[in-house]
């Protein structure tokens, strides 16, 4: 169903009951504890399969300390936006420390992912002669990035390197950008990046991935896709990832050519307006990502939990869309049914919250379950067994609409 926005009171009350009976009205869940495998909730503690903490690290004893260290050096505030004075040594060091980790020449700290999204954009595209190429799936990061810019935008069908490359062919003059989750955040399945690495070169676009979601996960040390994949600077010329998923902290960073992280600091509008990241979360991501690349401990048992899932829900019949990441989503369709599988999970002491349209496109409302590095055997175990529980109860028959 269509919501519209629109002016009166009358006007926004009827968007919100519109929402409540299309099954899409989002109540938010407000944790009393620090993020992690188990979360209190309604003061009772849950099993949280639902975080984007992918290696247990957002409460990890060692990056609080450099965080606390960091706050007594630097205060609270940065103060600015990062061409004023908001820059200080922390970003600094985190810069090139990530330039480093990813092989690349240059990188630049954003405080947070969707502004590094929206930076990119806004300084590579120059006007309406542009044009933009993005997956359907795309995070929604990156599809407002295109719809805040004046150029002319394509969406090619999830993974579908023929249509990108009939897009490519077709368009004439401007720059060409193409856009790509590396990761796809919904579904955990992965882009086909060689293959668009190839597809951009031919026609001389600049490829953009966004490994929010592979960045310290995959990889030997944690730098994501594009090493596990051996993709570098001249195969897929922007990178982008956050610090606020498997890195446990908050910001974001773009790494590539001196020339294009330079462009970034002078034309993107998003760095330039807005207050730099607090220098204490730059000092934490910076001991995280330290951690890891050393702790590959994190990333082989995280693997092994997603194995031991995928073979029980695989032998208990529950409609898994296995994917190689930390994410698995277990696609139920109707968002009713999404969110009664959500409620009947958390009474048996599991936390997933639902995923529902427009996050995900119509009848494909999905349990999007995420391990990390913190979750036990026995964890995965609890939560295939609450799953058979509640899918059998609640999928059969179940009247729903989305
Ligand atoms: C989370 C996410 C972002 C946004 O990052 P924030 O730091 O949370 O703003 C961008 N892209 C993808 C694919 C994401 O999953």
């Amino acid at each position: 169903m269509q919501i519209e926005q629109s002016g009166t009171s009358a006007d926004r009350v009827k968007v919100l009951v519109d929402l409540k009976k299309a099954g899409l009205f989002r109540q938010r869940k407000t944790l009393e504890s620090a993020q992690s495998a188990r979360v209190s909730l309604n003061g009772k503690t849950v099993l949280n399969f639902c975080s984007n903490d992918y290696l247990g690290l957002a409460n990890d004893p060692r990056i609080v300390k450099s965080f606390q260290q960091a706050a007594e050096k630097y205060g609270v505030g940065s103060g600015a936006s990062s061409l004023v004075c908001g820059r200080s040594t922390a970003h600094a060091e985190l810069e090139e420390q990530v330039a480093a980790l990813t092989g690349r020449d240059r990188a630049l700290v954003f405080s947070s992912g969707y502004l590094a999204n929206l930076a990119i954009v806004s300084a590579l595209v120059a006007g309406r002669h542009d044009i933009i190429f993005q997956d359907k799936l795309n995070h929604a990061s990156m599809l407002d990035a295109a719809i805040l810019s004046q150029a002319k935008s394509v969406r090619y069908p999830h993974g579908d390197i023929e249509a990108l490359k009939r897009a490519l062919a077709r368009t004439g003059f401007g720059n060409k950008l193409v856009l790509t989750d590396a990761v796809f955040s919904m579904d955990g399945d992965i882009a086909p990046l060689a293959e668009l690495a190839a597809a951009s070169a031919e026609q001389q676009a600049c490829l953009v991935v966004d490994d929010a979601h592979g960045f310290g996960v995959l990889g030997d040390t944690g730098a994501g896709v594009l090493e596990s994949l051996e993709l570098k600077q001249s195969d897929v010329p922007v990178l982008m990832a956050t610090f606020g998923k498997a890195a446990g902290c908050a910001g974001a960073f773009v790494a590539g050519a001196e020339d294009t992280i330079e462009l970034l600091v002078q034309k993107a509008r998003p760095y330039m307006y807005s207050t730099a990241l607090a220098p204490a979360l730059a000092v934490a991501a910076s001991r995280s990502l330290r951690l890891l690349e050393t702790e590959t401990w994190r990333r082989e048992h995280l693997s092994g939990l997603v194995e031991r899932f995928q073979k029980g829900a695989r032998q208990a019949g529950l409609p898994l869309q296995a994917a190689p990441s930390a994410i698995q989503p277990l696609i139920v369709g109707a968002a009713d049914r999404a969110v009664a599988i959500s409620e009947a999970l958390l009474s048996a002491g599991i936390l997933i919250t639902a995923i529902r349209p427009p996050t995900v496109p119509k009848h494909s409302s999905r349990l999007r379950i995420t391990f990390s590095a913190g979750h036990t055997e026995q964890d995965v175990d609890l939560l295939l067994d609450a799953l058979v529980v509640c899918c059998h109860e609640q999928l059969p028959g179940a009247a729903g609409h989305d």
